[in-house]
């Protein structure tokens, strides 16, 4: 059997993966986003398939359901809603994760049929605020560059985008660019050191939302060194004079840079005529978010460095189809085809293309509206798909509160348990990954062909069929009635000539009479797709913008004032972690995957730590307005003083205590809506454990203690664990957490020191191992992992430690090989004094590359003198 061409599910580097079942997957080297590539996450995907924990039935309440009873319930209950309280009292929640098909048809049934937009998606927390300063600066949400220009530029500016984690085929073809040219520049500019920092020439430690002033100021250096391109300015761009004056008089001092910081970038940036400044979430995920854009874009537009090759800013999103969202109007307040709710042609074109009976006139509730409007009992039916807001909102908590308040929940997911489908009415399973059918669009516009090359298991259903058999019984027979996928898409392409009559960006018409052969052997193509037309490329060289007049919009916009974390307090900043994508309902099933960060952690820099009295590995409570969570603590310089860093992974299915989202404030962007997840203020203490524990089993463990952090092995899973109370029984307590009821027990107990030890074996083989002591357990824990199902005698089990002929790896560092950290020192102590030479020793990077600025990293920490390569 052949490999099935399809799409990373992802992120929004969209990688073209080769799949077949069974295998491993492999990447696409036709596929022009990653040319082969696949980090560690889309290496990983086979290991995510198998059908343990989906949901392969409909649920209502406690029972499984017939579709049709379920789909029946579900159109009923938006109905009677809608009767009852108008359009505006239901909403749906939808996500990065649903393919372009799905996306279309639940805007469809919301906008043009219940005749709301109460339609968000999760991407409102990923890159609302770049689109708000696209449509502020272009007139329209477009952007500009293709993937080539990061590799063309002369210099390279990341602006709150840990690329080396988040969009790792990205940072690989801009390794490989550098590599090339040794004279192309990297800047990373972060209010931490992260991996993408291994590749900078310069890193900007600016202040947390320091961006404003320091694209403000940055501008007005162009001004002032007469770098601005006249010539674009006058034929292209409005609002120049006030943006370069307000930006005159803003202090660039208060990004936290020094003046030789300063001058530094500013010289860099303006002497380099090819520059493109990359920017993610650290930029989006802000209450000045939209204004942070439009002051990139700014410097952008003033000196005509855009739509040319290796040159212009470049928002990356976070999800496979944030940017198919975005083309389909899934977001609240847009149409679909970047066509505009506010514009009443726009929406009577719009509902005469459907027919439909309605349409929506206003925008719909934004995220974090929308939750709030559930909890004041606003809306009465919500729909939630594909994506998991008890554990991925601000204020999570508040949110799980919230959905409990709406009377009628669906939601739909390929997951049976999730910390949002556990608070849902009906569940409706959905076919996932490699089972299901559509489109995506990355990143660079270009849209991609997700194909299955597995069965669908029985009772599960593809996202817009369900969309569209609620849409029928709800009375809309004929317009949700769809031969198929390829259907759908052939509808939404001719939709999008609609975006050459109002002379918007986005048109795929081209596309519109594609057949299902052509659209099931569709190649990756980026839009524009115009019948007739050359496809893709870029925009705006010789400006053509999306304002009334042709031409772009500088904005005047102002560094934001926030009132300074208090002293006794810290900012938290959130984030991803390379390994885990989203709430790890997929990632968390790859044992490798999660070995590399077992458990949720809060970097914190060395010297706070010294003055909160803890040190690495202690468990800590961090405290915010909104609630708290109990973390590991990983000490170190990469976070700045008074700033801690938590990854954003974590659900309550895998963590007792260790969700960050709780702590997060539910502020928003007032332009974009996107919630500031970057910026909460907490106060951290000591958690005082009375007993801490490690333990491993064959069983799939829960998190039942008041901290606990479970993560998959090839033999189970291991726990992370600590409680308040000694227990007086160790192996109740060994049993009651590994799960494991039978077998024999040995067991190593010293009261006096508090640490116990309990092997598990049945026949001989080891089943479970559990260790506690009174201070954080120090023992090697890939070892023991690795004894799981062996039959080593207990005894030297219960030791915890390795042996000569049985070394600790150590925590895993690659992936892909299964490279520990213990293996790369020993490694490095021999001699290997390069990644490359490490590469060669242990196999470490020469997988996926993914782990390469860690292996950079730990020469460095060891002082290891690094040979030219
Ligand atoms: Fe998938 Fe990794 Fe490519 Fe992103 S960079 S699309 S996660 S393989």
């Amino acid at each position: 059997m052949t490999c099935t061409k399809t799409t990373c599910p992802y992120c929004g580097v969209g990688c073209g993966v080769l799949a077949k079942a069974g295998e491993p997957v492999k990447g696409d080297v036709d596929h022009p986003a990653n040319f082969g590539r696949l980090c560690s996450k889309g290496s990983a995907l086979g290991e995510t398939l198998d059908h343990e924990g989906r949901l392969l039935a409909p649920q209502i309440g406690d029972r499984s359901a017939s579709w049709d009873e379920a789909l029946d319930l579900v159109a009923d209950k938006f109905r009677a809603a809608v009767d009852e309280h108008g359009p505006d009292s239901v909403a749906f929640y939808v996500s990065g994760q649903l393919l372009t098909e799905d996306y279309y048809v639940a805007n469809k049934l919301m906008k043009g049929y219940i005749g709301s937009a109460n339609i968000d998606t999760n991407s409102r927390l990923c890159m609302a605020s770049s689109v708000a300063g696209h449509k502020r600066a272009f007139g329209s949400d477009t952007v500009p560059g293709t993937y080539e220009d990061l590799e063309q530029a002369d210099l390279l500016v990341l602006v709150g985008s840990n690329l080396a984690w988040c969009h790792p085929v990205l940072f690989q073809r801009v390794a490989a660019a550098k590599a090339a040219r040794p004279e192309m520049r990297v800047i990373n500019i972060d209010p931490r050191v992260t991996s993408s920092s291994d590749l900078a020439d310069l890193h900007l430690a600016i202040k947390g939302d320091g961006d404003t002033a320091l694209f403000n100021g940055l501008l007005a250096e162009i001004a002032a060194r007469g770098a601005v391109n006249t010539d674009y300015v006058e034929a292209h761009v409005n609002g120049f004079d006030v943006a370069v004056a307000n930006a005159q008089a803003g202090d660039a001092s208060a990004s936290g840079l020094t003046d030789a910081e300063l001058n530094e970038f500013y010289d860099m940036w303006i002497g380099t005529e090819k520059v493109v400044t990359i920017y993610s979430q650290g930029v989006n995920q802000s209450e000045g978010g939209a204004d942070k854009v439009n002051a990139i874009l700014n410097c952008h537009l003033a000196t005509g460095r855009i739509g040319r090759e290796g040159m212009g800013p470049f928002s990356v999103t976070g999800q496979p189809n944030a940017m198919g969202g975005r083309e389909v109007g899934g977001l609240a307040n847009m149409l679909a085809c970047h066509l505009d709710i506010e514009n009443a042609d726009h929406r009577d074109a719009v509902q005469s293309a459907w027919n439909s009976p309605t349409m929506c006139s206003t925008a719909g509730l934004k995220a974090v509206d929308l939750f709030d409007a559930c909890a004041r009992g606003d809306i009465k039916a919500l729909w939630v798909m594909s994506t998991n807001p008890a554990v991925s909102m601000p204020h999570a908590d508040g949110v799980v509160n919230a959905i409990k308040n709406v009377p009628f929940v669906a939601v739909s997911d390929i997951m049976a348990r999730t910390d949002t489908g556990d608070l849902a009415d009906v569940l409706l399973p959905a076919a996932g990954w490699g089972e299901k059918s559509g489109t995506v669009t990355n990143s660079e516009r270009r849209m991609s062909r997700q194909r299955p090359f597995l069965p669908a298991p029985e009772g599960t259903m593809a996202d817009w069929k369900i969309i569209c058999e609620v849409g029928k019984r709800m009375g809309w027979s004929d317009a949700f009635d769809y031969a198929g996928e390829a259907d759908v898409f052939r509808e939404y392409a001719a939709l999008s000539a609609l975006g050459t009559t109002f002379n918007r960006d986005f048109d795929i018409s081209g596309l519109k009479d594609i057949s299902d052969e052509d659209y099931d052997a569709m190649a990756p193509v980026q839009w524009p797709m115009k019948p007739n037309a050359e496809t893709g490329g870029r925009f705006f060289a010789d400006g053509g913008f999306y304002h009334a007049d042709g031409k772009a919009k500088m904005l005047a916009v102002s560094a934001p004032e926030f009132a300074a974390t208090p002293d006794d307090m810290f900012r938290l900043n959130t984030g991803r972690i390379r390994d885990q994508w989203h709430t790890m309902s997929r990632t968390g099933k790859s044992a490798r995957l999660s070995q590399h960060l077992a458990e949720p952690y809060v970097e914190i820099h060395p010297e706070d730590a010294l003055a909160l009295g803890v040190h690495a590995a202690d468990l800590v409570r961090l405290t915010s307005d909104q609630g708290t969570s109990i973390m590991r603590v990983l000490v170190s310089k990469k976070v700045q003083r008074g700033s801690v860093f938590a990854p954003m992974h974590w659900t309550g299915q895998l963590t007792s205590s260790g969700r960050v989202n709780p702590l997060v404030a539910p502020n928003t962007d007032p332009v974009s809506g996107q919630p500031a997840l970057k910026a909460t203020n907490v106060s951290i203490e000591r958690f005082n454990a009375g007993w801490y524990g490690f333990a491993v089993s064959t069983k799939q463990m829960e998190p039942t203690r008041p901290y606990a952090a479970i993560a998959r092995t090839n033999t189970g899973s291991q726990a992370e664990i600590a409680g308040y109370k000694i227990p007086t029984d160790w192996e109740a307590e060994a049993r009651s957490v590994t799960g494991i009821t039978g077998g024999d027990v040995s067991m190593m107990n010293d009261p006096a020191s508090g640490t116990a030890r309990v092997a598990i074996t049945e026949n001989g083989v080891i089943t479970a191992l559990f260790y506690a002591a009174s201070t954080p357990v120090a023992v090697a824990r890939q070892h023991i992992v690795g004894l799981v199902g062996t039959d080593i005698s207990a005894g030297i089990a219960l030791a915890g430690r390795a042996s000569a002929d049985m070394p600790d790896p150590g925590a895993t560092v690659c992936s892909c090989l299964n490279v520990g950290v213990n293996t790369l020192r020993t490694a490095i102590a021999d001699g290997a004094n390069s990644v490359d030479k490490l590469g060669e020793c242990t196999g470490a990077g020469t997988n996926c590359g993914s782990c390469k600025p860690e292996l950079a990293a730990l020469l460095a920490e060891l002082k290891t003198p690094v040979a030219a390569e």
